[in-house]
């Protein structure tokens, strides 16, 4: 197979698993079997047919609508199915097409599905970030490269210190929050899925996503602010894309804005000798 064939099948596996994703995203907080029943319109219950669930083609051919009762099919599903396709692509670029690569894959596939959840109903299904975070310590033991290292057990090491790291600023924070607003202001959605992507991507990588988030947040926040009259915004979807930024950019950031080098000297100063 030619190059970019090869790029063009792991776009159109992408949009696979965004599909599938979609399936995730509307069944998940409704709590119903990601396996049975297969898919159906959500207006006339209508199932859906092989060759209207092709990912982006069959919403393409049938112009956004379905086919036995015309009603308009929601924007998420082209939007996700694209999304996931693109950055399947994206990440097997950055990190190629090896395990590590496929695990990363699998990791911004979870960021999407809890975006697209936590967006609609406010809540991150403890599925994806406690299985997620079982899985992520798992992996780091079955794929030390994962931690740059091919040490498990120093792996083991870095992925429990990344979920305690990531889990625990957003717990502080949360407690320092409630103290100030006298309301609870971090969801444990929110934790459970920093400590999720800690056990992956290590602590650098979460503290980056946990500087770079509320920036992500602060416009949206203002304008629901200002015209939704609400202080509640969902957070996982901004977390979710710091930590995607992060993911891609991680060491480039912590470079550039001297806070490994910080960290660094300060850990020569204060920790152990
Ligand atoms: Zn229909």
């Amino acid at each position: 197979m030619p190059r970019w064939g090869l790029w063009l099948f792991w776009f159109a596996l992408g949009g696979c698993v965004g599909s599938f994703l979609n399936v995730c995203i509307y069944r998940m907080p409704r709590e119903e079997s990601l396996i049975r029943p297969r898919s159906r319109c959500p207006r006339c219950g209508h199932p859906i047919a092989w060759y209207d669930n092709i990912p982006l083609l069959s919403w393409a051919a049938l112009c956004g609508r379905c086919r036995h009762c015309g009603s308009p099919i929601r924007w998420r599903y082209p939007v996700v199915e694209m999304l996931t396709a693109s950055l399947t692509v994206a990440v097997l670029y950055r990190f190629g097409a090896g395990p590590v690569g496929w695990v990363y894959v699998a990791f911004v596939a979870a960021l999407i599905a809890v975006s697209f959840i936590d967006l609609e109903f406010q809540i991150i299904p403890d599925e994806i970030s406690l299985g997620g975070l079982g899985l992520g310590v798992l992996l780091s033991a079955l794929l030390p490269a994962l931690h740059g290292t091919d040490a498990r057990m120093v792996a083991l090491g870095r992925s429990v210190v990344g979920l305690l790291v990531g889990g625990g600023v957003l717990y502080v924070t949360g407690l320092v929050g409630d103290l100030i607003f006298r309301k609870e202001s971090m969801g444990g959605g929110d934790i459970k899925l920093m400590a999720m992507a800690g056990s992956l991507l290590g602590w650098k990588a979460a503290l980056v996503a946990f500087f770079l988030a509320p920036f992500l947040a602060l416009l949206p926040g203002l304008y629901v602010l200002a015209f939704k009259r609400s202080h509640v915004i969902p957070y996982g979807p901004f977390l979710s894309l710091a930590l995607g930024v992060s993911l891609f950019f991680g060491a480039d950031l912590l470079r550039a804005t001297g806070m490994e080098e910080t960290v660094k000297l300060m850990w020569e100063y204060y920790g152990p000798r």
